[in-house]
């Protein structure tokens, strides 16, 4: 077979040319792009998936919403969108946790078609099914990327682009200078979520308070789960070790599920491939093949061995498996584990983060938590890759190291991270300043009267 095969260059029709350009329409790109929209912008959100949403859609909950005070520390868009969906009955209100500091139980349904509401208020042009594969640049300046869609190849021009693909497709593409996982360059595993119906929750949440004796639950006292509220369980170590030595094949150490937004559905994320790297579509495959396998055998020991569960069905399957980690940007600075312990202060503040560095351990199947004592500041420069103008990145391949990345990768930082992204690009795209070059203060000013919580 022969290695490579050469493609003619060819004339690429113009879809459209924009002043700013989302790539990606999971938290990070949603906000970004109402965040670049209100000014009398041509702002364009493109997505590879049929939904927008993005990891929103996987009935996960919303983690990163309260500092370890108890208080708001994302507020503006995220608070905004999220406050929509709790009129409409399909958020939950911000559950403080010992564990997870706080979650926000969301409807992936609801999340869904919200997003198209906000993105049809802001006149945001959305095109589905599109895959961003490569950048046109001009010396060192994204001007534009390429798309594939049954279409065929199509350039969109930009003044900015932010990239929200969480793999940091554009700045790789761009040639921006990236890493990957952890010092050997191995990432967090995957998980492909999936929700139980027909729990008895009652008899759950009564047997783990009554019992901490026989169910053991990580960090959290048993009788926080007397109350009849959202929350995540994380535990049952033992009750894994009773199951292996039954035969079953449980990929990790600890039993992980949590509420969804009927009274008896959990969402469980007990599924790992190590190893995986999601850039790759052949791993990738693999990977989700392997969660389809590891999931019915989860399903049969939550049915065998966790109270509540004993007539519970699989009732729906995540879109897609999930990935905790693949690129990030090396951008003008580097978030570290110890900005975040430190609770770090930045002049270019563009948002506040809480959340502790939640690390699924690349290899193995354990996962270790450590908390930064009240919350810590997320740096504009970490949104600015280094050697590339007219690019802006946001959400998961910001600018971290992979321990400050396990903790500012959540979605509520994601999507405070987006909205400063998008309203960074509308004023790099009003004032022809390459993103870097911005007026910070500016920027802060802005996001501060859309009402985002800056220290
Ligand atoms: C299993 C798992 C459990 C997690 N648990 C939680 C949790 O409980 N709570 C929490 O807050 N966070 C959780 N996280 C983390 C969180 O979901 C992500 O880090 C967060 O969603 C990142 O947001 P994002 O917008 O950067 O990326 P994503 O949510 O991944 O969105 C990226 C979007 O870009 C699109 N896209 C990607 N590449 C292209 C391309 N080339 N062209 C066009 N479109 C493209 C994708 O289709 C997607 O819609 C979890 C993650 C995983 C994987």
């Amino acid at each position: 077979m022969a290695q490579f095969v050469h493609e003619p260059a060819r004339e690429i029709p113009v879809r459209a040319s924009v002043d700013v350009l989302v790539v990606g329409g999971g938290p990070a790109g949603l906000m970004a792009a109402q965040a670049a929209s209100g000014k009398g912008l041509d702002v364009m959100l493109i997505e590879n998936r049929g939904s927008l949403g993005g990891n929103m859609t996987q009935g996960l909950p919303l983690l990163g919403f309260l500092g370890r005070k108890g208080n708001e520390v994302i507020k503006g868009l995220p608070l905004q969108f999220v406050e929509r969906l709790r009129a409409r009955g399909q958020a939950t209100h911000h559950r403080a946790c010992p564990l997870h500091v706080s979650l926000t139980m969301i409807d992936p349904e609801g999340t869904k078609r919200l997003a198209w509401e906000i993105m049809e208020e802001c006149g945001v042009k959305v095109l589905m099914y599109v895959m961003f594969v490569d950048v046109i640049k001009e010396g060192n300046a994204v001007k534009g990327v390429i798309i594939e869609s049954k279409k065929g190849r199509e350039a969109i021009l930009a003044k900015v682009v932010v990239d929200c693909t969480g793999d940091g497709d554009v700045a790789f593409r761009a040639g921006a200078p990236m890493a990957y996982g952890n010092e050997k360059g191995i990432a967090q595993p995957p998980t492909l979520m999936f929700s139980m119906r027909g729990v008895d929750s009652r008899k759950l949440r009564d047997a783990v308070a009554d019992h901490p004796e026989i169910y053991d639950i990580d960090f959290i006292p048993n009788e926080f789960f007397r109350a009849d509220d959202n929350c995540t369980m994380v535990g049952f170590r033992n009750q894994i070790r009773q199951a292996r030595e039954a035969g079953f094949h449980i990929p990790v150490e600890r039993t992980i599920f949590m509420t969804g937004m009927a009274p008896d559905e959990w969402w469980v994320n007990m599924s790992r491939v190590n190893g995986i790297d999601a850039t790759d579509p052949e791993q990738y495959t693999r990977g989700e093949e392997v969660c389809i396998r590891q999931n019915e055998e989860i399903a049969r020991y939550l049915k065998a061995y966790i109270p509540g569960f004993e007539n519970a069905y699989v009732d729906r399957v995540a879109p897609f498996m999930g990935i905790r980690e693949t690129r990030r940007i090396i951008g003008e600075y580097v978030l570290t584990e110890q900005d975040i312990f430190d609770c770090a202060r930045f002049d270019d503040a563009i948002g506040v983060a809480a959340y502790p560095v939640d690390l699924h351990h690349p290899v193995g199947g354990d996962c270790t938590l450590m908390w930064c004592p009240d919350c810590y500041d997320i740096p504009y420069r970490c949104l600015v890759p280094q050697q590339v103008d007219g690019l802006l990145c946001a959400g998961r391949c910001i600018s971290a190291t992979h321990l400050a990345l396990a903790s500012v990768r959540v979605m509520g930082p994601a999507m405070c991270i987006g909205e400063a992204a998008g309203k960074a690009a509308s004023i790099a795209a009003e004032t022809g300043l390459p993103p870097r070059a911005i007026d910070v203060a500016r920027l802060r000013d802005e996001l501060r009267a859309e009402g985002a919580f800056l220290r």
